[in-house]
């Protein structure tokens, strides 16, 4: 085993969980990375213990103070940026290219962390004469982010710098299957200079997600993973009157018009669909190819047979992922789709144990296929051809999801009209990967999000406090007032 044992992250000190262990595996080549802790009810009630002790003396901070802990974390970001990223790649299996784009994004986020002081300054004004209203923003307490495996230092990272900033103490249940990153993330906050107990690291799956939900003592929670999970922890932590926002999975639509740039839309579309292997919630899944564009089609294919696993494409997470996403693929081959580049039975020399799905492209698929409804989160992109631009809204707008969307095209106004039509919350023209990039926000629409807001930019600093508005007199002469 590469690593020893993962413990929990408890009050700022390492503490071995009591849980059953669970194996965690490279799937770049099956090997035995570290085992992790599976925690107990127990001891998540002790993290939030630790954390609302620490909780006071932080949020009495004021936030100009609070943010010169996340100027110095940002620093460290970099400084580590490549032993960071060789984690992410260690555990998640995806190329270092890739995994140093995902510890740039925590950079960016915490960027954004770093100028909340400049945003959310409250407001004052004189309501009556000689009568004030003041409103500021209060933290919340505790709270709890929980994470999925498919980028474990980014999203981690898009609840940490924003929460604690805003004076939150946060216990961070990470995924079971990429839970390595999260501890470097509590010792690079500690180095940072952030007060013991205020970043929690709790391992585990369903029992923890479960013990987080009910807990009184954590007054929000915050999700990323599939909608099956999401809807459950939006019910169940909901019931127990948290503040819930739930991020879900995706089937993303990329329509593509025959007046599209041919290179540009063919490396686009292939990257979007291929990069992370496909197991990103903004990958494209779906191309929807309007009237005649065979032309970028074949240079598409083109394209994605240059993306090779284990050369410049990463692994997918499991074994059951490679199957589930295989079986996907054959059972569209059975029902009538075309395959046109097919990743089945992957395998890299050297890394034989390791788990590969290379780049698919199927054409002629149905809407009514599973492979064009549910999200196969892998390097597998279905073509489904209409004639009219109206057809393609429509199967855009009939997914149950609504995470991103994209339009290629030339024309100005066919792409505004298709993205004013498409039923998403993150559109691309002319990109495949559609990521608003901060001050803007990330979320998706319908199944994909549960709860308000978003879970990035200025949309979460409404998620992260609660407002307090104070009326204020000093003057006796307000009292000829009505306020008085
Ligand atoms: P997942 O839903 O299986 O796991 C997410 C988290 O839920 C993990 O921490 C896991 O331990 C926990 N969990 C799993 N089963 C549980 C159960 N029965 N009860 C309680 N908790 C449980 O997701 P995943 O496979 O880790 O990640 C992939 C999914 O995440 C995809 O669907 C992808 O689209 C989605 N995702 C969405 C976004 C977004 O922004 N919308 C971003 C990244 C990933």
């Amino acid at each position: 085993m590469k690593y020893s044992i993962l413990s929990n992250h408890v009050g700022g000190e390492e503490n071995s969980g009591k849980g059953p262990l669970l194996d965690v595996y490279s799937p770049l080549n099956g090997e035995l990375l570290s085992r992790v802790p599976l925690s107990t009810t127990e001891e998540v009630d002790q993290a939030v213990r630790a954390a609302a002790k620490a909780f006071p003396d932080w949020a009495a901070r004021p936030i100009k103070e609070r943010v010169q802990v996340f100027y110095r974390y940002k620093y460290l970001l970099e400084k580590h940026q490549d032993e960071l990223a060789a984690l992410v790649v260690e555990e998640n299996g995806k190329t270092r290219t890739e995994a140093v784009a995902e510890v740039q994004k925590s950079v960016e986020v915490t960027e954004f962390a770093c100028a909340l002081p400049q945003l959310t300054a409250g407001e004052i004004e004189e309501v009556s004469r000689g009568v004030e209203c003041r409103s500021d923003r209060k933290p919340l307490g505790v709270v709890a982010s929980i994470t999925p495996f498919n980028f474990p230092n980014m999203v981690p990272n898009w609840t940490i710098p924003n929460a604690l900033a805003l004076g939150n103490a946060m216990i961070l249940k990470p995924s079971e299957q990429t839970p390595l990153s999260a501890n470097r993330i509590a010792e690079l906050l500690l180095e940072a200079g952030l007060p013991k107990g205020i970043f929690n690291v709790v391992h585990g799956a369903r029992e923890a997600v479960e013990a987080i939900c009910d807990h009184p003592g954590i007054e929000a929670v915050s999700f990323v993973g599939s909608t099956k999970i999401a809807k459950i922890v939006y019910r169940r932590a909901s019931a127990h009157h948290k503040r819930v926002l739930a991020l879900g999975g995706a089937k993303n639509h990329l329509i593509v018009l025959p007046d599209a740039h041919e290179e540009m839309t063919a490396s686009d579309v292939a990257a979007s669909m291929t990069g992370c292997c496909g197991q990103r919630c903004m990958a494209a899944s779906v191309m929807i190819a309007v009237g005649e564009v065979d032309n970028i089609i074949e240079k598409l294919c083109a394209e994605a047979r240059k993306i090779v696993p284990g050369e410049n494409m990463g692994a997918v997470i499991s074994r059951a992922a490679k199957e589930r996403i295989e079986g996907y693929i054959t059972e569209a081959a059975e029902q009538g789709a075309e395959i046109l580049v097919d990743g089945r039975g992957a395998t890299v020399p050297g890394r034989e144990k390791g788990f590969y799905v290379g780049p698919t492209i199927l054409d002629r698929v149905t809407p009514e296929m599973r492979v064009a409804r549910e999200e196969v989160f892998g390097p597998v992109l279905s073509i489904l051809r209409v004639a009219t631009i109206e057809e393609a809204l429509e199967i855009e707008n009939a997914s149950e999801y609504g995470n991103a969307a994209a339009v290629f095209t030339q024309s100005g106004g066919l792409a505004r009209y298709v993205a004013e039509r498409a039923g998403a919350g993150m559109i691309g023209v002319n990109i495949g990967v559609p990521v608003p990039r901060e001050p803007f926000s990330f979320g998706g629409w319908n199944q994909s999000k549960f709860g308000t807001g978003d879970i990035t930019g200025k949309s979460s600093v409404e998620f992260w406090t609660k407002l307090k508005k104070t009326t204020i007199k000093w003057n006796p002469e307000a009292r000829t007032n009505w306020m008085s």
